[in-house]
C-alpha cells in the first residue's frame, strides 16, 4: 500500500510538473524556459541517441498516444486519485484523527466534504460542456463575432481549415487530437478529454480554482491535524533510550517525523499530495486569471511569442545586411523589408488589459454548448 502511495505521489509530481511546463513558453528566457526546452526538445533527442531509433520509435508511439489521442486514462486516474483521496482523507480523519484532535473538529469534515463535492461536480461540468466547436452551420456566426481580431499576420482573413473545410474565425484553432476547429482555443486538456475554448472556459477555470482550493485546504487541515498529534502526544518532550549507550535523550525532529510517518503514513502521503497539487493548481489558476484580465489565451500567448522571436531575428538579420549594403538599390530594398516587418509587428495581436472583473464577466456570459446541439445542426444539413 505504501509503495502504491509513493508511486501515485511520484506520478502526480511528474504529471503536475509536466502540466506546468506545457504552459511555459519555450522561447522565454530563465529557468522555466530552460526546463521546457530540456523536457520537450533536449530529452527526446538524448533518448533517441542513447536508445537508438527502434526503442525511440516505441517511446514516441507511447507519447503520441498519451498526449495526442483522446483516451480516458487521465480521467480514470483523476477519479481514482481524487475520490479515493477524499474518502481516505475524510473517513480516516473523521473516525480516527479529527475527533480526538485539539486543532481539528468535525466542522472540518463538513467544510472539506462540501468543497470536495463542488470540485467533483466542476470536473463533471468541465467534461460535459463543449468548447465551441465550429461547424459549417455556425461558421459565419463565429467569423462575424471575432472579425475585429483579424490582423493579417497571426489571423488571416478568409483563411480555410483544410480538414474541416470552413473559414477559420480569428482566435480559433484546429485541434489535431479532437480533429475539430475550436472557437477562442486555449489548449487541449487531457484531464477533461477535450479542448478548452470559448464556451467551456468558464467550467475549466471553475474546475482548476475549486481543486486548487480543495488541495490547499487539505494541506492546511493536514498540518493542523499533525500539529494536534504532536501536541496531544507531547512529542516535543518525548524521551528515547539510546540502544548503544543506554542514555535517555530528548527525541530529535527527525525521530518525531519518523514516529509520525510510521503511525500515519497514508495520511501524510495524502498531505504531501495536497501540497504538490495545491501549489501547482494555485499557480495554474493565477496564470489563467491573469490571462482572463488580459483577454488572451494560452494559444495566443504562445503564438505571439513565436512571432516576436521571428520578428526580432528577421529585424537583426536585415539591419546587419543594411550595414554591409553598398548600392542604393540594395539599401532601398532592405529598408522596405524592414518597414514591412515593423508594420507587421505593430499589427500583431497584443494583449489588451481589460481587467479581471470585465474579463470574468465576458467568460461567464458565454452560453453552454452540448454535444446534442452539434449533432442536431449536422443532421439538419443532411
Ligand atoms: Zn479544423
Ligand atoms: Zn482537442
Amino acid at each position: 500500500m505504501l509503495y502504491l502511495a509513493i508511486l501515485i505521489l511520484l506520478l502526480l509530481l511528474v504529471g503536475a510538473s509536466l502540466y506546468l511546463l506545457v504552459c511555459v513558453d519555450p522561447n522565454s528566457p530563465g529557468f522555466l524556459g530552460d526546463m521546457n526546452r530540456f523536457v520537450f526538445f533536449t530529452l527526446p533527442e538524448t533518448i533517441k541517441k542513447i536508445c537508438g531509433d527502434k526503442i525511440f520509435g516505441v517511446f514516441k508511439i507511447g507519447i503520441k498516444y498519451f498526449f495526442f489521442t483522446n483516451h480516458p486514462i487521465v480521467q480514470i486516474f483523476y477519479v481514482i486519485v481524487a475520490m479515493g483521496g477524499y474518502l481516505i482523507y475524510f473517513f480516516f480523519g473523521c473516525f480516527t484523527l479529527f475527533g480526538n484532535n485539539p486543532f481539528v473538529s468535525h466542522v472540518d469534515t463538513v467544510i472539506g466534504s462540501i468543497m470536495a463535492i463542488l470540485s467533483f461536480y466542476s470536473f463533471f461540468q468541465a467534461c460535459k460542456y463543449r468548447p465551441g466547436i465550429i461547424t459549417k452551420e455556425n461558421n459565419q456566426e463565429y467569423v462575424k463575432e471575432f472579425k475585429e481580431y483579424y490582423d493579417n499576420v497571426v489571423y488571416l482573413k478568409d483563411n480555410q481549415c483544410s480538414t474541416c473545410n470552413i473559414i477559420k474565425p480569428a482566435r480559433s484553432k484546429h485541434c489535431r487530437v479532437c480533429n475539430v476547429c475550436v472557437s477562442k482555443f486555449d489548449h487541449h486538456c487531457v484531464w477533461i478529454k477535450q479542448c478548452v475554448g470559448q464556451k467551456n472556459y468558464k467550467y475549466f477555470v471553475k474546475f482548476i480554482i475549486l481543486h486548487a482550493m480543495l488541495c490547499d485546504y487539505g494541506a492546511y487541515l493536514g498540518f493542523r491535524c499533525i500539529w494536534g498529534i504532536i501536541v496531544k502526544e507531547n512529542l516535543f518532550e518525548a524521551k528515547i533510550k539510546d540502544p548503544y549507550t543506554g542514555q535517555t535523550l530528548k527525541a530529535s525532529w527527525s525521530i518525531i517525523i519518523m514516529h509520525l510517518l510510521s503511525k500515519n503514513s497514508i495520511f501524510i502521503f495524502l498531505i504531501i499530495m495536497c501540497i504538490i497539487m495545491g501549489i501547482s493548481l494555485t499557480c495554474f489558476s493565477i496564470y489563467h486569471l491573469y490571462m482572463i484580465g488580459k483577454d488572451t489565451t494560452s494559444n495566443e500567448r504562445m503564438k505571439r511569442s513565436e512571432f516576436l522571436k521571428f520578428f526580432q531575428e528577421e529585424t537583426s538579420r536585415i539591419e546587419k545586411s543594411l550595414k554591409d549594403a553598398k548600392t542604393q538599390e540594395e539599401i532601398k530594398e532592405l529598408s522596405d523589408k524592414l518597414e514591412k516587418i515593423k508594420s507587421c509587428k505593430n499589427r500583431t495581436i497584443s494583449a489588451k488589459s481589460i481587467g479581471i472583473w470585465k474579463g470574468l464577466k465576458q467568460v461567464y456570459n458565454q452560453p453552454d454548448e452540448l454535444d446534442q446541439k452539434i449533432k442536431i445542426n449536422n443532421k439538419k444539413k443532411q
